[in-house]
């Protein structure tokens, strides 16, 4: 610092040589030019820098009278001389800033800071000293203009902007952002942008935008957000931090753009590359991502999935003869039909040309896929009516199955168009398996089909029985009437064969209707030949037990045989009544209200759990053969066995084990709890002649004990 001496720096008299050496090192010490002026006058007595010009000016040119005054820019020089003189009247210190004219023509920013000596009212020395400030002027003067361009640009920009403090709260936003938002700047200022959060993201999301701006000073990425007016848009949004000098963070400023119709539009173009512009199916990629997408599903959950693949044998003829507008009209047909047959779940996509391909998922039979083939090829067996002409086209089909015909979406397509190939090959219209058995199987199906409409006509249908047995007593409290098809050439056809199919073609119901009328009329029959109180249990199909009157149809069957409801005993599955479960019940109440009993079949094997369970009248569990045959090999089996005994014994449920085949089971199933027992080893399904010689047989043997 400058000291303050009543004699002023520079007076050489008083200085000695050491004094002045300090005062020379203080001089050059300093980052400014030291000076000394004339209070009245302001001429300069001093000017120290080392003996070199100062602002290009020789140093005895600033000693000059009128020196200061001349080159101080014209525009500050009344400031400058009034703000000095204010100085000395009042006697104070301080800094004020001027422009002076350098030797060159350069303009030189100064900050002066001056410092007076009062004699009482007079001022008796003026020092000084004066720094170069036009580097930091320029800056400011920089920066001033950037912060005007900033704001220029803020306001005029598309982007919806907004300036936070470091803590998170609205400084500013500009009008786009008022736009977009539909928010005022008064209703968002001093709070944080948690009004427009849309609820879309959860926490985890911001928690991770928040940790990549902390690590990387910015973010971005797309982002929704909720207008005022409660409206959701997309947005990309990029949030950038600003430090202070100090490193601490000062502001966020994000900006982002509202994207909601680019992403409509984006949308619109996926969904336009994604099918197929003349029929509107799904094309060949989309085909491509939802069969990978099945397969993947089919592979966790253990379904089968087939594909399908279609193909149109006169489309280029078609084109040829009566034009291409007629050819893509009947794509276009084709397309309408394939739809219409198809369930919601089914995918039908046009592969190429004219080959079209359908997924068909969750099967739990790949047969069924084989009547999928033979209904579209029906379907498009019928003629098109095509710009006026009738025009008649036939199709081939070939399936592939999935896991068996290929693992990934390319190799079951690729076997499904070889079988398609050989569809063709055979010249007619039909379809071809990928697999040979699956083509023999197939054939056998469409045998049994088109022979079981008249199995009944032709009085080929049979009931045989098979005992049940109470395993405390050892005899025979009822029978199972298992139903049997005795083809002239097919031979005997098992149930677990025709009764899917009969199912599924609807036959089950004269079926079903048919074999409860004769077991009933059979039980009756021996009850009257002193057989009383024989049960007999009758298996009902699910499309059988969800007909308007079934309960009708029973009672009618009850009546006309004459036997009492009590001995009969209707057999249902877990998956049948599970689907609409009110309606079951409510049929399954009216029977039991005359005396009908239900047992749950194949018990185990669905996934039904006790608690649903619960909300049926049943009075019987038949544990499924496949946990019996396990009994004494596999430590599971036998555990389940347990499990549904003492299940059915806790809702006091009579249990009867199916498949009995050994003595080892059916000791077992005595030593559990069970109750009856029906299998192999006792009987097998029997006619009733033979039925009848085992009553005999039982009540002989009573008769002897
Ligand atoms: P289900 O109702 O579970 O019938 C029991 C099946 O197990 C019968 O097969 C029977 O012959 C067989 N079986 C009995 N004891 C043993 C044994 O100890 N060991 C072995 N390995 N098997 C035994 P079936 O007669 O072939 O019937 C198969 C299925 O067809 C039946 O299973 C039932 O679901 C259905 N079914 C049979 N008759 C009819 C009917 O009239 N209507 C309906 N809707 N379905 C029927
Ligand atoms: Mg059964
Ligand atoms: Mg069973």
């Amino acid at each position: 610092m400058l000291t303050r001496t009543h004699s002023g720096f520079c007076s050489s008299h008083d200085a000695t040589g050491d004094a002045r050496r300090r005062f020379e090192q203080l001089v050059n010490s300093i980052d400014g030019i030291v000076w000394e002026a004339d209070p009245r006058t302001f001429r300069f007595t001093f000017i120290g820098a080392q003996a070199r010009p100062v602002f290009g000016y020789p140093l005895a040119a600033w000693l000059e009278e009128g020196f200061w005054e001349a080159h101080i820019h014209p525009e500050d020089r009344e400031t400058a001389r009034d703000y000095r003189l204010a100085q000395t009247r009042s006697g104070t210190d301080h800094g004020f800033e001027y422009r002076m004219i350098a030797s060159d023509g350069r303009v030189v920013w100064l900050k002066d800071l001056v410092s007076i000596d009062m004699h009482g009212d007079e001022p008796v020395s003026l020092r000084g000293v004066m720094v170069d400030i036009t580097e930091r002027k320029r800056l400011a003067a920089a920066l001033q203009g950037e912060r005007r361009k900033l704001q220029v640009l803020m306001e005029n920009s598309g982007h919806g902007i907004s300036i936070t403090d470091g803590a998170g709260r609205i400084l500013k936003v500009n009008r786009a952002f008022c736009a977009i938002t539909g928010y005022q700047p008064r209703d968002l200022i001093g709070k944080t942008h948690a009004a427009l959060h849309s609820g879309r993201q959860d926490p985890s999301f911001y928690r991770g935008m928040w940790e990549t701006i902390a690590a990387q000073g910015c973010w971005s990425g797309e982002i929704w957000n909720r207008r005022k007016c409660g409206e959701l848009f997309a947005g990309q949004l990029s949030v950038t931090r600003v430090p202070d000098e100090t490193g601490a963070v000062a502001n966020y400023i994000g900006i982002f753009s509202d994207i909601s119709n680019a992403k409509a539009a984006q949308d619109e173009i996926e969904r336009l590359s994604m099918f197929d512009a003349m029929t509107g199916l799904p094309n060949r990629t989309f085909l491509y991502d939802r069969l990978d997408h099945a397969l993947r599903i089919a592979g966790r959950d253990g379904h089968h999935v087939a594909l399908l693949a279609v193909d149109l044998d006169r489309l280029a003829h078609i084109n040829e003869v009566l034009g291409h507008h007629v050819g893509d009209q009947l794509l276009e047909a084709v397309a309408d039909r394939l739809r219409r047959i198809m369930r919601d779940a089914d995918t039908v996509a046009r592969h190429i040309g004219d080959e079209f391909v359908i997924i068909l998922e969750q099967l739990d039979d790949p047969q069924a896929a084989a009547q999928l083939a033979e209904r579209v090829l029906e379907e498009l067996s019928h003629p098109f009516m095509l710009d006026g002409h009738e025009v008649a086209v036939s199709a081939c089909a070939g399936i592939g199955i999935f896991p068996e015909d290929g693992q990934d979406p390319s190799i079951l397509l690729k076997h499904t168009e070889v079988a398609l190939h050989h569809a063709k090959g055979t010249g007619e219209s039909g379809f071809q398996f990928f697999r040979e058995e699956m083509n023999r199987a197939s054939q056998e199906r469409l045998q049994i089909e088109s022979n079981l409409r008249q199995a009944l006509t032709r009085n080929e249908l049979r009931v045989q029985y098979q005992p049940q047995v109470c395993l405390q007593s050892g005899r025979i409290t009822g029978m199972e009437a298992l139903v049997r098809w005795q083809h002239p050439e097919m031979g005997m056809v098992s149930p677990a064969r025709f009764i899917p199919v009969a199912e599924e073609t609807g036959y089950i119901i004269d079926i079903g209707l048919w074999v409860l009328r004769e077991a009933c009329r059979q039980t009756r029959h021996w009850h009257d030949l002193g057989y009383a109180g024989l049960q007999v249990a009758v298996n009902v199909s699910a499309r059988q037990f969800r007909q308007h009157d079934f309960a009708g149809q029973v009672k009618r069957v009850l009546a006309e045989t004459g036997l009492a409801p009590a001995c009969l005993e209707l057999e249902l599955t877990e998956s049948m009544i599970m689907q609409r479960p009110e309606r079951v019940v409510a049929v399954m109440n009216e029977l039991r209200a005359i005396g009908v009993t239900f047992s749950i079949d194949d018990f185990g094997t669905g996934y039904s759990s006790l608690s649903q369970l619960k909300r049926f009248p049943i009075d019987k569990l038949k544990i499924d053969q496949s946990f019996t045959r396990d009994i004494g090999t596999d430590a599971n089996g036998a555990a389940i066995t347990c499990a549904v005994i003492a299940l059915g014994n806790s809702m006091r449920l009579t249990v009867v084990a199916e498949g009995v085949e050994t003595g080892e089971q059916q000791r077992f199933l005595v030593d559990n709890g069970c109750h009856r027992m029906q299998g192999y080893l006792f009987s097998r399904p029997v006619a009733a002649g033979d039925f009848l010689a085992l009553l005999e047989q039982q009540a002989a043997g009573r008769g002897t004990a």
